[in-house]
């Protein structure tokens, strides 16, 4: 007997031999351990066979696989289980069998082996990305040492309205199908995924949610509903604590899981819904390594188990409305919040006209913002850039800091006193002096939520302030303090970047604003209007849930633009109707598909040959009907000491283009200098 393995690397499957007394403990998505390399590995059996069928079956899938030269060249040069191919080479047995039952549930092993075909990757690395490493290598649980507070309040058990019930009862009745839940900020969407998984009987639930900063008021809502039957899934947990949240669903335990990306791959046996909330999402996109996203994957995943999804939002992504329009998904809406709460009022305000106080805050805004705290009401203002300010600029020469590994200006941050690098992380200490000219005339260039922040402590010093961006919580548990404080009101004013934006519930927030929309508008992406409306409208969403009226200030030096127009009215629709005869004109999605593949040079000589013989190459594999554009510089031309360019195909049809995108890797992988990344269905494009 011949067999199959997985293993957690970035490859297909390795032919191995069974040694007889094994032989009848093989099953698919059992845990084997085989030698590789110098040494051994535990990988799961995803093939079965007779030496003659396996190499027969090996011979087409080499065919097929892209990464076939990268994975032979690891199983020949460690000599060590082969790939199949022409040249059978010694094949090494197993050395033992770890599990009795499989690991992996089945339908589960099928979507991963699906996600490493559809994203032009590998079943490994999807088997990585799907299966905590410690569940693999058999280690212990961590203690599960999750300290959310244990007093979670019963968040109360109320008549359903009227949408609500609709909803629900359309949910309910069917088996499986997509249902687009569309439902403006407060309008109970989160109430409806609970009762439609508290109506599943004994099947299952994943529950996706796009960020940590989320989490922790819905976690708390998914406890008092659920008790301990739910099992939580975010950045936050330790290695432990995954493995231990991973064996309580593999083993039926809890009955849902609630969790960011990765939950999608939940070990459920017995699955009946799953729901992604704000399912617009761009964190449910993986930007590194496997680029997968989650929600389509989670789409992917309801087909294959023969279930229903749910896709929530009050600003739905332009393709999910549109597939909801063309009656491929089955459309659900709740059109006022719940009990008639009006929408806030939104207040455009022209920053090259007001009257400012202090040039960050307009006069209009800031007595807006005195009145709701004397009120004793709270605030959110956003400003979607972390750090004190974008850039330090000699007024001398003009020299401003770049990242020297990135084409990247540098942040300053005024807490840690460093220019810090939003792309690769690293940082550098500023000096006195230019380090071009030696003037001593540097000046902090615009503005990031730390300047907002003193600037906030010096002109309202007595309030209680909070910051909550990517810098202020990066202790586990921060988010979560936070959310607790506002809740107990302990902070007047809440401000940072998107994550005041989201999911949040605090019924005392009645004021909300956006310091500099601007940073948002216009970056060099089709999707910049639509995510700045949907960030825009996310922050409006949170004022004015409780009693009080919210009101919205968004101050811009662009009041012009179109996207104000529709966050005044709360007008998603007015938007989408807007948004998608642009993209009808341009042919982008929804109308067409992308991949797009990046060009990585660590030598910038070798940039312009390279790319020429890329080029001819490229227009080689060119399908009638599939656009090919580039090869350009990437906007982010620079990351990581890499020079990037790339190309994007667009086509209506995924299988001619992921055909073609796989003839231009064929047609490439020759040439010497050169790191290739592919990404279906890219969400950035920079
Ligand atoms: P969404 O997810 O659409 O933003 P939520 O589900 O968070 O809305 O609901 C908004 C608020 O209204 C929450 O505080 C929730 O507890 C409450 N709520 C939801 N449904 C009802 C209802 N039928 N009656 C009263 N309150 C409700
Ligand atoms: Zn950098």
């Amino acid at each position: 007997m011949v067999i199959d393995v997985l293993f957690p690397i970035d490859a297909e499957a390795f032919t191995y031999l069974v040694p007889e007394g094994l032989e009848q403990k093989i099953k698919i998505g059992v845990r084997v351990l085989a030698p590789f390399r110098m040494g051994k590995k535990v990988g799961i059996v995803s093939g079965i066979g007779s030496p003659a069928t396996m190499s027969l079956r090996g011979t087409l899938a080499t065919k097929q696989s892209l990464r076939e030269n990268e994975n032979q060249e690891i199983a020949t040069s460690r000599n060590v289980g082969t790939r199949n191919d022409k040249k059978i080479i010694t094949l090494k047995p197993i050395e033992a069998v770890l599990d009795e039952e499989p690991l992996i549930p089945e339908n589960l092993f099928k979507l991963i082996k699906w996600v490493g075909q559809y994203y032009i990757s590998t079943s490994g690395l999807a088997l990585k990305n799907a299966v905590p490493s410690g569940v693999l290598e058999g280690r212990k649980s961590g203690k599960s040492r999750i300290t959310y507070d244990t007093d979670i309040r019963p968040v109360k058990i109320f008549n359903l309205t009227a949408e609500q019930k609709n909803a629900l009862s359309e949910i309910n009745s069917a088996q499986s199908g997509v249902f687009l839940l569309y439902g403006v900020t407060g309008s109970g969407k989160t109430e409806i995924y609970i009762r439609a998984i508290e109506s599943l009987g004994d099947k299952e639930a994943i529950v996706l949610v796009p960020e940590i900063a989320l989490t922790a008021q819905i976690i708390d809502r998914f406890r008092s509903r659920f008790g301990d039957k739910v099992a939580f899934f975010h950045s936050g947990l330790s290695e432990g604590e995954k493995i231990s949240q991973w064996r309580k669903i593999r083993n039926g335990e809890v009955r849902v899981a609630l969790g960011v990306r990765n939950a999608v791959f939940a070990p459920f046996k017995n699955l009946g819904l799953i729901v992604v909330d704000e399912e617009q999402e761009a964190s449910y996109k993986q930007f590194e390594g496997l680029k997968y996203h989650s929600r389509d994957v989670a789409l992917a995943r309801s087909k294959l188990e023969g279930i229903k999804i749910i896709l929530g939002s009050a600003t739905p992504s332009i393709e999910t409305f549109y597939n909801a329009q063309k009656e491929k998904f089955k459309y659900l809406e709740l059109k006022s919040r719940i009990e008639e709460k009006p929408m806030p009022g939104v207040e455009i305000l022209d920053m090259t006209n007001e009257n400012k106080k202090t040039w960050i805050f307009s006069d209009k805004l800031l007595n807006a913002l005195n009145k709701n705290i004397s009120q004793g009401y709270q605030s959110l203002i956003m400003l979607n850039r972390r750090g004190y300010s974008p850039f330090l600029m000699c007024t001398d020469c003009g020299y401003t800091y770049k990242c020297p590994a990135c084409s990247i200006t540098l942040t300053y941050h005024k807490d840690t006193k460093t220019l810090n690098c939003h792309y690769c992380g690293s940082y550098l200490e500023p000096k006195d002096t230019c380090p071009d000219c030696k003037g001593s005339r540097i000046k902090y260039i615009g503005i990031g939520t730390q300047r907002v922040e003193e600037e906030l402590n010096t002109l309202i010093p007595e309030i209680s302030l909070k910051r909550m961006d990517r810098d202020s919580t990066r202790r586990k548990h921060a988010h979560y303090r936070i959310v607790k404080d506002m809740e107990d009101k302990k902070i007047d004013i809440l401000m940072g970047t998107q994550m005041v934006a989201k999911g949040h519930d605090f019924p005392d927030v009645t004021f909300a604003a956006v310091v500099f929309a601007d940073v948002a508008l216009n970056l060099p992406d089709f999707r910049s209007s639509e995510r700045a409306f949907q960030l825009f409208t996310q922050l409006a969403g949170r004022a004015g849930r409780g009693d009080v009226p919210g009101e919205v200030y968004i101050q811009t030096y662009e009041p012009h633009h179109y996207v104000f127009d529709y966050v005044r009215k709360h007008d998603y629709k007015g938007f989408y109707e807007k948004e998608i005869e642009l993209r009808k004109e341009l042919s982008y999605p929804p109308f067409s598909r992308l991949i797009r593949i990046v060009f990585n040079f660590k030598n910038r000589d070798v940039i312009e040959k390279t790319i020429r013989d890329v080029s001819v190459k490229i227009k080689r594999t060119k399908i009638p009907d599939v656009d090919i554009l580039g090869p350009a510089p990437a906007p982010i031309e620079k990351l990581r000491n890499q020079w990037r360019w790339h190309i994007v195909l667009k086509g209506r049809n995924y299988k001619t283009l992921r055909q073609n995108a796989l003839a231009i890797l064929n047609a490439v992988k020759e040439i010497k200098d050169i790191k290739i990344d592919v990404d279906v269905d890219p969400v950035n494009m920079m």
